[in-house]
């Protein structure tokens, strides 16, 4: 098995990588620290460990992409995620977006629709003393078992707001969505007052596909 290290030269990076999202306008300092924690290197194939502190998305195996970082922060910071917060994140993939949120102190049920993705990280994140609740199935329904959540996040492009999701959030409730077609999405944030759901739109991004009963249904 692999030996997992993280030394001064990996902190260096980190920081540096910190700075650039700072300047690419993220505020919040749980979010800035969380990102500054996590090994993001131990994501990656050694032969490609420069790349693990660049601001880009990754190739990383199985099909698999690691999240840009500034996207995993801009829809951590909308979320405004504060410890102890019951967070249900939709697509784990590779589980880096998960360390960010455990990070800041949140409780965090994390489903993925791919099974060798899911088994991949379950076993993954443990090893690295991350401890998310995990489930294999269509996030798109939400986990309904579990339910209310604090903080709903979706790291995949959905073509609208699954009420499966709203119905999971609790008074006060925000949930985090990129919605629109196939190229790009906006990101949204839907906070819940009451019977209320109040809408905010943000900036595009590009996502892969929300699949399953309340997603592109593939
Ligand atoms: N949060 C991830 C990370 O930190 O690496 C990145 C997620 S990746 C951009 C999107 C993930 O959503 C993929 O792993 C995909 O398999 C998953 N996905 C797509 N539709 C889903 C669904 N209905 N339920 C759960 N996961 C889904």
């Amino acid at each position: 098995m692999r030996v997992l290290t993280d030394d001064y030269k990996h902190r260096g990076l980190r920081k540096a990588l910190v700075k650039t999202i700072q300047k690419k306008g993220i505020k919040d300092e749980s979010v800035l620290q969380a990102i500054g924690a996590v090994p993001r290197h131990f994501f990656f194939d050694p032969a490609f460990l420069e790349h693990a502190y660049e601001d880009k998305a990754f190739p990383i195996g199985e099909g698999q992409t690691i999240s840009q970082p500034y996207t995993v922060a801009f829809q951590t910071e909308l979320l405004k995620v504060k410890p102890n917060d019951k967070v249900l994140e939709i697509g784990t993939g590779s589980g880096y977006q998960a360390c960010v949120l455990l990070e800041i102190g949140a409780a965090v049920f994390t489903i993925e629709y791919n099974r060798s993705l899911y088994e991949l990280t379950k076993r993954k994140l443990p090893s690295m003393g991350y401890t998310p609740y995990f489930m294999h199935g269509d996030g798109s329904k939400g986990w309904k078992s579990q339910s209310p959540y604090d903080k709903i996040l979706v790291t995949a492009g959905a073509p609208n707001v699954p009420s499966a999701l709203t119905a999971q959030l609790n008074d006060g409730g925000i949930l985090v969505i990129p919605v629109g077609n196939d190229k790009k999405q906006r990101m949204l944030r839907v906070t819940r007052k009451g019977d209320k759901l109040f809408k905010e739109e943000f900036n595009y991004f590009s996502f892969v596909p929300l699949l399953g009963e309340q997603g592109w249904n593939k």
